[in-house]
């Protein structure tokens, strides 16, 4: 099964961290990217942002402007979401929450071909649960980057209970055509990635609410002795917490309450502060 062609168009819905990244990755890759997003001028500035860092790049020598001309010219805001029904491929990046991405893509599948393939990058919420009700439910899989996406190689590709193979494959070669590391996976709460980092992290805010030690000992713990990139603090704060702490939620529903996913009541007081972390100035660290 080969890649997506370059010159079908990639739409992606929710231009927030990860649809931002997700739609740069796929321009850089060739593809036209329609960008859409409900809340007024969000897919524009994001658009900006994508803008603002391929310029540090060209800076960085990492691009050049021609490069970057190019890229930004495969990426278009969509208005509205009927804007996106050309699209061979969807991929969806929008808040962490069944009804809402359901919604979204029933309305997607009264204006797109049967034969596009729409994808979601949720974290955590079962690929077969988001499917259910759809018309063509077999066209559904899981297409989960990793923050911030350009950077990140590793792609989750997740294939639900009736998820068509050759869905999944297409979907596996079209980003390892993007540059990426994809894996297949099954869908289960949490899929690979969160499914064995969570417990991690969810020590250590339990090491923390305990007052073992701080945040900045413990990350440095996680990072120096765990091998991982970053500490459950810097990567919660890099992340967001409002989406973290919704991801946490999902993964121990769906696990019927088990304590290894028990959410943390300090994360939660973050949330309800507005400490959402990197994106609102303060998290676990101060960024002003
Ligand atoms: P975000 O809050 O930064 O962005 C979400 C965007 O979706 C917002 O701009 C919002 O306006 C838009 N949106 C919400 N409802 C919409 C709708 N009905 N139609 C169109 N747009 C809508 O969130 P994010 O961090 O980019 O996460 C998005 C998804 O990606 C979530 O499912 C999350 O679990 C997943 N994810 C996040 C990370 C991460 O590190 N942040 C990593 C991997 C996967």
């Amino acid at each position: 099964m080969a890649a997506l062609d370059k010159a079908q168009v990639i739409g992606v819905i929710g231009a927030g961290a990860m649809g931002a990244g997700i739609a740069q990755v796929a321009a850089q890759a060739g593809h036209s990217v329609k960008l859409y997003d409900n809340r007024e001028g969000a897919a524009a500035v994001a658009i900006e942002l994508v803008q603002k860092q391929l310029n540090r790049l060209v800076e960085r020598k990492k691009f050049t402007a021609e490069q970057v001309k190019a890229i930004l010219s495969n990426l278009q805001v969509a208005e509205t979401l009927g804007e996106v029904s050309q699209a061979g491929l969807v991929v969806e990046a929008i808040v962490e929450n069944v009804d809402v991405k359901q919604t979204v893509f029933s309305e997607l599948e009264a204006i797109c071909s049967p034969e596009c393939i729409f994808a979601s990058n949720t974290s955590s919420i079962s690929i077969t649960r988001l499917s259910a009700g759809m018309l063509h439910p077999e066209r559904f899989v899981g297409m989960h980057f990793f923050n911030p996406a350009p950077i990140m190689k590793l792609v989750e590709v997740v294939s639900g209970l009736v998820t068509r193979e050759d869905v999944a494959q297409t979907t596996y070669e079209t980003a390892a055509a993007w540059g990426k590391m994809p894996v297949y996976a099954a869908s289960t709460p949490g899929f690979i990635v969160n499914r064995v980092a969570r417990p991690f992290y969810a020590e250590s805010l339990r090491l923390k609410q305990e007052q073992v030690a701080d945040c900045a000992t413990l990350d440095a713990l996680i990072r120096h002795a765990g091998g991982f990139r970053m500490g459950a603090f810097e990567l919660t704060d890099l992340i967001g917490h409002d989406v973290n702490y919704a991801v946490t939620c999902s993964v121990f529903d769906s696990y019927y309450g088990d304590f290894r996913f028990q959410p943390s009541l300090l994360q939660k007081d973050l949330v309800d502060a507005g400490y959402l972390g990197r994106k609102t100035g303060a998290g676990f660290y101060s960024y002003k």
